[in-house]
């Protein structure tokens, strides 16, 4: 038997955010993660404080984006990669009402004033792109690359053995009060980061996750657009001089991983409402959005098996929330600091455990 401190199930953002801790307090661990439709590689792994349809500020918001910046930093340092792209977001007017409302909440709501601008853009020196009413710039914007940043820590965690590339085989998961072990494995923790995977796993599958379907595109086109997120309907932003990443669909009817003639059509319908120009579309892809109904994430450990946890729930924000959620459970599992009521998985533990 091979003793470790943790087994970690799955390798998207929110396993990422915990691995900081276990890399970095030197601890024993071992990733199990089968790449199925990943979402955190799907995504476009944008952060934004600021939620766009209502021009409100995402819960939380300011202390998300420290721990984030804090952790995605660890990591720059870590394998000496630049992961985080700092971007304006601009986000086109309807209309003159919205900017009105924009300009109200911007300079009255004292939460959002660090992160509305009040000097409106007129994208129109892009030549490409329709703003008639302007557009308003979210501050303390971007992007993580985590298309880049997790193949990196996956073949960093493969050179140190530390991986194991295939389904995780709950049945031979065997649980006694202080250890845990799983075929040749014993381990102290079992932390299950399977984002909406969860609704297989027999310990968590009863809690409220609801899956959200997600499509997104890369495209080709010979518009001139600027370095940043130009947010209408959809959205977009560069990968290169060419390419762009056009996203993103939600639906919550078809939860399947099939990529859809549909989804392309409300995405390129959504851009060349903004975009005046011809795309080329080079790349379609779909996941699915694990988001919980009271939109909190769940982490903490199971009611019965203390020694299971579930670190889940990132929703539609997971580059924004994982990090600071990975430090509140590893805390809580090391030091035995509480988690926040909001995040608490003990919130259901009375209507969806046995
Ligand atoms: C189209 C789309 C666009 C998005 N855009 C953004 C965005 O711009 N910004 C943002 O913050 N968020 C965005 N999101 C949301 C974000 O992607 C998610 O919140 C986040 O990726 C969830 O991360 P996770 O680690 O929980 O799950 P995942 O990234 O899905 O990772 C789970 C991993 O566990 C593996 N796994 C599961 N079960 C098992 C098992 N039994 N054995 C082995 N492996 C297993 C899976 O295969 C997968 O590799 C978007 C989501 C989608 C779908």
């Amino acid at each position: 038997m091979k003793q470790v401190d943790y087994i970690v199930v799955g390798l998207g953002v929110a396993a990422t955010a915990f691995i900081k801790y276990l890399l970095e307090h030197q601890h024993s661990f071992v990733v199990i993660n089968q790449d199925f439709h990943r979402a955190s590689t799907v995504a476009a792994g944008l952060y934004n404080p600021v939620v766009l349809k209502r021009f409100s500020l995402v819960w939380d918001a300011r202390q998300q984006l420290e721990k984030m910046h804090e952790l995605f930093l660890w990591y720059e340092q870590f394998f000496d990669k630049k992961f985080i792209d700092e971007m304006p977001v601009f986000r086109i007017f309807n209309d003159e009402q919205e900017q009105k409302t924009w300009h109200k909440k911007a300079t009255t709501h004292h939460e959002l004033v660090p992160f509305l601008s009040t000097d409106f853009q007129q994208l129109k020196i892009y030549n490409d792109i329709k703003d008639p009413y302007g557009s308003g710039e979210v501050l303390a914007t971007g992007r993580i690359d985590l298309r880049l940043l997790i193949p990196t820590l996956e073949q960093y965690l493969r050179q140190k053995e530390n991986l194991l590339q295939e389904k995780f085989r709950y049945e031979d998961l065997q649980i006694a009060p202080n250890s845990i072990s799983y075929q040749n494995l014993q381990a102290k923790h079992v932390i299950f980061c399977e984002g909406y995977h969860i609704l297989s796993n027999p310990y968590f599958r009863k809690l409220p996750i609801i899956g959200v379907k997600g499509e997104v595109l890369t495209i080709r086109t010979e518009a001139k657009l600027p370095k940043a997120v130009v947010k209408g309907k959809e959205f977009l932003f560069p990968l290169s001089s060419d390419e762009y990443f056009v996203g993103a669909t939600y639906d919550r009817d078809c939860l399947d991983y099939e990529v859809t003639e549909s989804a392309k059509t409300e995405l390129l319908s959504g851009i060349g409402k903004v975009v005046d120009s011809s795309f080329m579309v080079l790349h379609q892809q779909a996941s699915i959005r694990p988001t919980v109904k009271d939109r909190r994430p769940i982490i903490g450990g199971h009611p019965t098996y203390k020694n299971l946890y579930c670190f889940n729930g990132m929703g539609t924000r997971g580059t924004m929330l994982a990090p600071k959620m990975a430090e509140i459970l590893y805390l809580h599992i090391e030091k035995g600091q509480p988690i926040d009521n909001q995040s608490d998985i003990a919130r259901f533990y009375d209507e969806y455990f046995d």
